[in-house]
């Protein structure tokens, strides 16, 4: 067992745990203080606080997340590598301007989140499932992503994605502690509509989580407008198909004021046909949601590819012209490995782990 890092701690809890030591609530807000804003790296460096304290904090690290490799891309992509208590891995990615769909600024820099180490979905297309899911990440190892590529990249992340390894909807409960955390006044102060959390779908978690208070962001991984299409590539749609989804995404709809995205990857020959795009237009003015198209990311080992630019333009155009507000995404990283677990597949690779 690891310790409690501070990150996992809501202002409530640590309020809770000065009490215990007969220190008073103040304290707390020192503390997270120290940690969110001042952003020290350890409790010694919370030189406000009592010294007695702070050797009772020493035992917390102020989060879980050792650095463990970088890989720099000629976009400016940043893919950081980091080890768990546990000796497992996981990735953060760090884009240089927010894919416009996501945050209100072109400018801004987004960060990729990871939630789970691996992933149980299974998607036939993703890199992440080629090892199997692992664990959950808790809560703090979920808001540690942002604390340490800040202190590395040394600047401010403006807008969270939640697109990394695994599948934030199979870790509810650590998810929306982290959110809780990172959009806090006492915490990050990430706004809400600055936080996108992407789903393969789990129709009964979108329903759960369409009652979490805060005004975040949901995107749907689509990648198929027909159930067969779609159960080709996602076994998740065998247990909520397409219309089940789609129940669960108007309960979204009608509970949250943020519009929805519906992502939808292009993979050549498999759910490219234009007849897609035309059932894709349709689900899309149901929900009043967006479409980011995204030509397939090239992962090593598995045989899919990308359509030619020139038919992903025309299927976009089968969107627009159908009314359907849709994006086609030059994704960014494709030279770092940045799609989706391939950074930390190929570490595990190299140290012979295959689970
Ligand atoms: N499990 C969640 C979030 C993680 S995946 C989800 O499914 O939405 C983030 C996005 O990357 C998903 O839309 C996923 O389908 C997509 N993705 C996975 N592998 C990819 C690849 N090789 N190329 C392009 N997109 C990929």
């Amino acid at each position: 067992m690891h310790d409690t890092s501070l990150a996992s701690l809501t202002r409530d809890e640590l309020v809770a745990r000065m009490k215990d030591w007969g220190e008073p609530a103040y304290r707390a807000d020192q503390v997270l203080a120290a940690m969110y804003k001042r952003r020290v790296a350890s409790a010694q460096e919370m030189t406000d606080l009592p010294l007695a304290l702070r050797d009772k904090l020493a035992g917390f690290p102020v989060h879980p997340l050792a650095p463990a490799g970088e890989s720099g891309s000629t976009d400016t992509t940043r893919k950081f590598l980091f080890r768990l208590h546990d000796g497992r891995y996981i990735e953060t990615v760090l884009i240089p301007a927010s894919p416009a769909l996501y945050g209100s600024a072109s400018d801004r820099r987004t960060l990729c989140v990871s939630t789970q180490v691996g992933c149980a979905m299974d998607c036939k297309f993703c890199a992440s499932g080629l090892a199997g899911f692992t664990r959950n990440l808790t809560a703090d190892e979920i808001v540690a992503q942002v604390l340490a590529v800040e202190a590395l990249a040394d600047e401010r992340v403006q807008n969270l994605v939640f697109m990394g390894m695994g599948e934030p909807l199979a870790n509810l409960r650590n998810l929306e502690k982290a959110l809780t955390i990172l959009n806090a006044p006492w915490g990050l102060e990430i706004g809400a509509r600055h936080m996108t959390i992407s789903t393969s779908g789990l129709a009964p978690a979108v329903r759960k989580f369409a009652a979490f208070p805060l005004q975040i962001r949901l995107a749907i991984s689509l990648h198929g407008a027909t159930d067969d299409v779609r159960s080709r590539i996602m076994p998740v749609n065998e247990k909520w198909n397409i219309a089940t989804l789609m129940e669960s995404l108007a309960e979204w709809r009608r509970r949250k004021k943020q519009h929805l995205t519906l992502e939808y990857i292009l993979i050549r020959g498999v759910n490219d046909d234009l007849e897609q795009a035309r059932l894709l237009a349709g689900h899309a003015l149901e929900l009043r949601a967006k479409v980011n198209l995204i030509p397939y990311n090239t992962v090593e080992g598995l045989a899919w590819e990308r359509p030619p630019f020139r038919h992903c333009e025309t299927f976009r155009r089968v969107l627009t012209s159908r009314g359907v507000t849709a994006t086609l995404r030059r994704e960014k990283g494709h030279d770092i490995n940045a799609a989706c677990g391939q950074l930390r597949l190929k570490k595990e690779q190299e140290e012979g782990r295959n689970s």
